[in-house]
C-alpha cells in the first residue's frame, strides 16, 4: 500500500492481490455511485451489482486502505455496548431491531466467503471475550445473561474451561461466541471487490471523491481525473474520511489501535497457545487481543498508535505482556507491526445519516466494523432500491453532532496507552 509502510502489515503481506483497477479517467453514469472502498462501500456495491444495478465505487487510495486493511479480523455480532444498554440509549422497539440485526452480522459474513469462493482464511469456530480479575468476570458474566436471554449461541466458560480453551490460566473466565471468528480482513475486502466487479460493480481506486454538487435531480462527484453521474451516492468512508463530508470524522474520536505479528509458529507450539483458534479479545479497558492467521502467526494487538515514543513503549510492552500469558514462546519476536484508526461515536454505537435528498451513509463502528459494515451495506442495497422502507432501517437516521474536544480526547487515548504500557510493562 502506498503512504505509510506500517500501515497494513502482515495483513498487506499475506493478502491475496486485489483485482485489477485503475483510478477514473473519464465521465461515467450509474444509478448509485458508492465512495469509500472498505466493508461498507463494498458490500453496498456488491448487493447492488447482484441486483443489476448499476454502480460505481470510487476508493482514495486502494481497496481495504482504511480500517478494512488493518483490523485485528475478529467478525464479532453486536456492538462493545452490552445489548441492554444499547435498548437504554435507543429504546426498546430501535434497540430490539439494531440488536437482532446486528447478531445476524457474523452469517452474512460467512454467507457472503462462501457464495462468492473468497480466500480469507476465514475460521467460523467463535470468539472468546476474556475475563481479567473479579470485574472482568462479572463483566463476561453480565453480557453472558444478556445474550443468553435473548436466544444467543453463547457460552459462559468458567476458569477450568477457559484454562483448556487458551492454554493459560491468566485468565479467569471467558464468554464463547460461536456466530463468531477471524478472517485475514484484507484478504475479506479485496475478496468483495472481486465479487462486486464479477457481478458488473465498476470499482475505480486512486480516485478520491473530492466534490459533490447537484445536477438534474442526482449528484456529479469528482475526482482529480474524472466524474460520475448519479441518482444517488452512499458515503462508507467512516474514521477515514477525507475530502468530503468532514462531519462524519468529526463526530468521532478517533482511538488508535496497533498490531504486531510473530514469526509462523510450529504446529506444535500452536496448539500449546490457542488450539481452537478463537479469536480472542479482553476485558481491560485498555484492551488486547490475539489471534492465528493461517501460517500459524500469533498476531497481538492493543489500543496505540506506533509513531514516536509509542513504536518503541508498545513493541517493549508487546513482548513482555505475551510471553507473560503464553512463557512457552521465549523471547517474543514480531515480523511485523501497524496500526490504524477506530472512530468512537459518543454513545458507542454505529450512525445512518441521510445528508441531502439521495445522498447516504452508515458510519461509525466503534471498532466492530466487519459484521456490521457488511450488514448494512447489504441492506442499504435493498433500501436504496425501494425494496425496504425506512420503517425496516435497523438505524434511524440522526444528524451528524461533531465532538467537543475530539483532538485532545484522541491524544489523552493515545497517551494514555502509552502510560499504560509503560506501568504493565514493568510488572
Ligand atoms: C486496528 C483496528 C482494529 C480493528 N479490529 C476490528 C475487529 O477485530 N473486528 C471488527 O469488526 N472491526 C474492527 N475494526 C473496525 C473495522 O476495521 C472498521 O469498523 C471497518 O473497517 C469500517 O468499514 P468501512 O467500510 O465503513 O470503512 P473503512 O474500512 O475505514 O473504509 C473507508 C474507505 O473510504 C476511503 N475514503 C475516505 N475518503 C474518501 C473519499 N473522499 N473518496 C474515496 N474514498 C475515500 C478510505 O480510503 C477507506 O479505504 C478495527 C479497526 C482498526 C483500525
Amino acid at each position: 500500500m502506498q503512504n505509510d509502510p506500517l500501515s497494513h502489515g502482515l495483513w498487506e503481506r499475506s493478502a491475496p492481490a486485489a483485482p485489477a483497477t485503475a483510478p477514473l479517467a473519464d465521465e461515467v453514469r450509474a444509478e448509485v455511485v458508492v465512495i469509500g472502498g472498505g466493508y461498507t462501500g463494498l458490500s453496498t456495491a456488491l448487493h447492488l451489482a447482484e441486483r443489476d444495478s448499476k454502480v460505481v465505487l470510487l476508493e482514495a487510495v486502494e481497496i481495504g486502505f482504511g480500517g478494512a486493511g488493518r483490523n485485528v479480523g475478529l467478525v464479532n455480532a453486536g456492538m462493545w455496548v452490552m445489548p441492554d444498554d444499547l435498548l437504554r440509549t435507543l429504546g426498546p422497539k430501535a434497540g430490539d431491531r439494531l440488536i437482532s440485526f446486528l447478531g445476524e452480522g457474523p452469517a452474512h459474513v460467512w454467507d457472503l466467503i462462501a457464495r462468492h469462493g473468497i480466500d480469507c482464511e476465514a475460521n467460523h469456530v467463535g470468539t472468546l471475550h476474556v475475563a481479567v480479575g473479579q470485574s472482568g468476570l462479572d463483566e463476561v458474566a453480565e453480557r453472558y445473561r444478556q445474550w443468553s436471554r435473548r436466544g444467543a449461541p453463547v457460552e459462559l466458560l468458567g476458569p477450568d474451561a477457559t484454562a483448556a480453551r487458551l492454554a493459560t490460566d491468566h485468565y479467569k473466565g471467558a464468554l464463547l461466541d460461536r456466530r463468531a471468528g477471524t478472517i485475514q480482513p484484507l484478504a475479506y475486502a479485496r475478496g468483495l471487490a472481486r465479487a462486486a466487479m464479477g457481478q458488473g460493480a465498476q470499482i475505480f481506486t486512486g480516485s478520491p471523491a473530492t466534490g459533490l454538487q447537484s445536477q438534474g435531480g442526482g449528484w456529479r462527484v469528482t475526482t482529480p481525473h474524472g466524474e460520475v453521474i448519479a441518482r444517488q451516492v452512499v458515503f462508507a468512508t467512516d474514521a477515514y474520511t477525507r475530502y468530503l463530508m468532514p462531519q462524519l470524522r468529526t463526530q468521532q474520536v478517533f482511538l488508535p489501535y496497533f498490531n504486531m505479528a510473530t514469526a509462523p509458529l510450529s504446529d506444535n507450539l500452536a496448539r500449546t497457545i490457542l488450539p481452537g483458534r478463537e479469536g480472542v479479545w479482553d476485558t481491560r479497558e485498555v484492551l488486547s487481543s490475539f489471534r492465528f492467521d493461517r501460517q500459524n502467526r500469533l498476531v497481538f494487538g492493543s489500543v496505540g498508535a506506533l509513531r514516536n515514543t509509542g513504536a518503541a513503549v508498545h513493541r517493549a510492552w508487546a513482548q513482555r505482556a505475551l510471553a507473560r500469558i503464553y512463557p512457552q514462546l521465549g523471547d517474543v519476536r514480531f515480523e511485523s507491526a501497524w496500526h490504524g484508526t477506530i472512530g468512537m461515536t459518543r454513545d458507542n454505537l454505529p450512525r445512518f445519516h441521510k445528508l441531502a435528498e439521495g445522498v447516504v451513509s452508515f458510519c461509525g463502528y466503534n471498532g466492530r466494523g466487519i459484521a456490521p459494515g457488511t450488514a448494512f451495506g447489504r441492506f442499504l442495497a435493498g433500501w436504496l432500491r425501494g425494496e425496504s422502507s425506512d420503517a425496516d432501517l435497523p438505524l434511524q437516521p440522526s444528524q451528524a453532532q461533531p465532538v467537543a474536544l475530539r483532538s485532545l480526547k484522541a491524544a489523552f487515548y493515545e497517551v494514555g496507552a502509552q502510560a499504560a504500557h509503560l506501568v504493565d510493562a514493568r510488572r
